[in-house]
């Protein structure tokens, strides 16, 4: 059955639209792996969030499909959070409306709290009474995220006199694959352990180095990328410690080898 999900303009949770979808654990028997999803904008509260948003209005704003959901480890009340694949954005907003009728069948019962609800099953029809009225934009997917942007620092390296990107794939600049490697792996280093927000503070809450642990010359053209098993988070030390040698890309063991050989270990 397919599935309306909801999307506040602020949200507690770094929600990534066509990228990682938090939810409540009461809605885990309508997100299943495979779902197809209607993403769905209430009423603007906020007009400073006009300018993301192709409606003021309730809107529908693209299509995707559930892929694997998680428990969110930062939750203490259990919920999940599901990776969004194949999103497909509308050029136009859907209105929630049309010649008076909601796009929307709402059950006789849930007439008083239907809209309260931010994940709602709807009938095969609905769903596609929804996409008749949609222009599908190319798939975004492959987007990369901006230079200089969070995560994508490029380095001087004075020797040399070049610079440097730590971001060796373009795996490690999209941003979708980002977001769910950060969902999935956490904000610390899988090498070191260091937590940019606890070293910094508030200014590098959410900053962490994305690396793809298969080398692209090793990757052999184009793959499915497992943003569980083929991504890992890493500080900007231990990023650059793996891509130091152009031709030998180290593994996530052998870095951890040489943080234990170097360091010290104290007397109990
Ligand atoms: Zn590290
Ligand atoms: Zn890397």
């Amino acid at each position: 059955m397919p599935v309306v999900i909801v999307e506040n303009d602020t949200s507690q949770w770094e929600d990534e639209t066509g990228a990682v979808y938090h939810f409540p654990k009461r809605y885990q028997t309508w997100l299943a792996q495979g779902t197809e999803v209607v993403y769905y904008k209430g009423r603007i509260k906020d007009k400073a969030f006009a300018s993301v948003r192709l409606s003021a209005d309730p809107h529908y704003f693209g299509k995707a499909r559930i892929g694997k959901v998680y428990a969110d480890r930062r939750s203490d009340k259990g919920d999940l959070f599901a990776l969004i694949e194949n999103f497909t954005p509308f050029e136009n907003a859907v209105p929630s409306k049309i010649a008076g009728e909601y796009l929307e069948t709402i059950p006789a019962s849930r007439v008083r709290n239907y809209w309260r609800d931010g994940v709602r099953p709807i009938s095969q029809t609905d769903y596609d009474a929804i996409l008749s009225h949609a222009k599908l934009l190319p798939s975004a997917v492959d987007e990369p995220v901006a230079d200089m942007e969070d995560g994508s620092l490029t380095f001087e390296s004075a020797s040399e006199g070049s610079k440097t990107s730590y971001f060796g794939t373009r795996y490690e600049r999209r941003k979708d694959l980002r977001m769910k490697a950060i969902a999935i792996h956490g904000l610390d280093c899988k090498a070191c352990g260091f937590d940019f927000e606890q070293a910094y503070g508030e200014h590098a809450k959410g900053f962490i180095h994305v690396h793809h642990v298969v080398p692209i010359s090793d990757f052999g053209g184009e793959k499915v990328v497992n943003p569980e098993t083929d991504l890992v988070t890493l500080c900007a030390n231990c990023h650059a410690v793996v891509h130091r040698k152009r031709d030998m890309t180290l593994s996530i063991d052998a870095l951890k080898g040489m943080l234990r050989g170097r360091w010290v270990i104290e007397p109990q």
